[in-house]
């Protein structure tokens, strides 16, 4: 039997169906539609957001938010997550400045950031990478004190939250992705949040050709709407979150009771104030002590047809390496060819981690 890294949740086909209903009756596919709207409130509602755009896809959601925070220049940012959160900042004609992550949370080192701070310096763009949450406050400390803006990839982070608050609460700007992959999908999706309330106007006319409530167009806007049928698949997905991230925490606990056992196998960390979401479960393998390098292990995973990733190697793309040759890059370095991205699903079961646990175990 193959087991994939993930599988797409999908909700009741009934309830589904009766979702979409409504659309037949209303005539209205998109444009800010009515499953749209309501999408968006239940979405702040539940992540505890000021104000939400939704977009066709979060990669579309996040090159808008540089684009309507006016980023221009170089954008720091951590070379360890997907690529396109380096993509998003290349493709708005900015400059990625890689910083190296921290050891633990694997998100971006807060004490390393300053020293890249250059006059063209104009934002930093951090990744909650695996839903691990960034050192929000030495960020926001570095930003305020450089007059720079703070635009975070939360792609992983959707449901997490720090000291209470919605990841998507701290910075000027976050991005959530809704994509079949991630925890809670909308097929494709995505969406930005924003503290600050005359964003919306900015955001509306650049995922609809610029077109202001009169409909002229004085901003080159380009097409980013959610329509309703990504919307109506939300809405379904969105009654099942806290079940989803329940039987996911099940699953990881788990992981976490077999793998501990085994040395030289790092497991997902918790953070303190920290309320997970557990979509991902990355474990990382120290070859000395474990006997048996990464690439090797997934090799025999592979053989076993249990597809576990490596999340994310390699570190830099052909695009990234030829651009800024920027080496000092240890920590991500290292981890980039020691982690590995197990399987992780609401239909896996324990019986399967077992069976994966027990052909990571083969090695030791
Ligand atoms: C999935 C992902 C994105 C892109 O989101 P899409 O909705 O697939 O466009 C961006 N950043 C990270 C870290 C991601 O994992």
């Amino acid at each position: 039997m193959e087991i994939s890294v993930t599988k797409p949740f999908l909700p009741d086909f009934e309830e589904y169906t009766k979702k979409i209903f409504g659309i037949w009756e209303r005539e209205w596919l998109t444009n800010f539609g009515a499953l749209h709207d309501q999408l968006n409130n239940s979405l702040m509602e539940r992540l505890r957001l000021k104000n939400l755009s939704l977009f066709t896809n979060g990669h579309l959601a996040l090159e808008s938010a540089l684009e309507a925070l006016d980023v221009t220049g170089e954008v720091i940012t951590t070379p360890f997550t997907f690529a396109s959160t380096t993509n998003a900042i290349i493709r708005k004609g900015l400059t990625p400045i890689f910083c190296d992550i921290s050891a633990d949370t694997y998100c971006i080192d807060p004490n390393k950031i300053e020293k890249l701070i250059t006059a063209n310096t104009t934002a930093i763009l951090p990744v909650h990478v695996y839903g691990n949450v960034c050192d929000i406050e030495k960020i926001q400390e570095i930003a305020q004190k450089y007059h720079l803006k703070v635009i975070y990839d939360a792609a992983h982070g959707f449901g997490v939250e720090y000291n209470e608050c919605g990841l998507g609460t701290f910075g000027d700007a976050v991005m959530f992705s809704f994509h079949a992959t991630k925890i809670f999908h909308t097929i494709e999706g995505g969406g930005v949040s924003y503290s600050d309330n005359n964003l919306s106007e900015n955001f509306k006319k650049i995922q609809n050709f610029g077109l202001d409530s009169s409909g002229n167009i004085d901003y080159s806007g380009g097409n980013g709407k959610m329509n309703e049928f990504q919307a109506a698949m939300g809405l379904c997905n969105l009654e099942y979150i806290d079940c989803i991230i329940e039987i996911r925490q099940k699953l990881f606990q788990e992981y976490d009771k077999i793998l501990s056992e085994i040395q030289g196998i790092s497991l997902p960390i918790r953070q303190k104030h920290v309320r997970h979401n557990y979509s991902y479960y990355y474990i990382t393998i120290d070859s000395e002590i474990f006997g048996e390098n990464r690439d090797t292990v997934y090799d025999r995973l592979h053989f076993n047809k249990i597809y576990a990733r490596k999340y994310f190697y390699p570190l830099t793309n052909k695009v990234i390496k030829d651009l800024n040759g920027q080496n000092n890059l240890p920590i991500a370095q290292k981890i980039s060819e020691s982690v590995l991205v197990l399987p992780l699903y609401t239909t896996l079961t324990l019986v399967e981690i077992s069976r994966i646990c027990n052909i990571i175990k083969e090695g030791h």
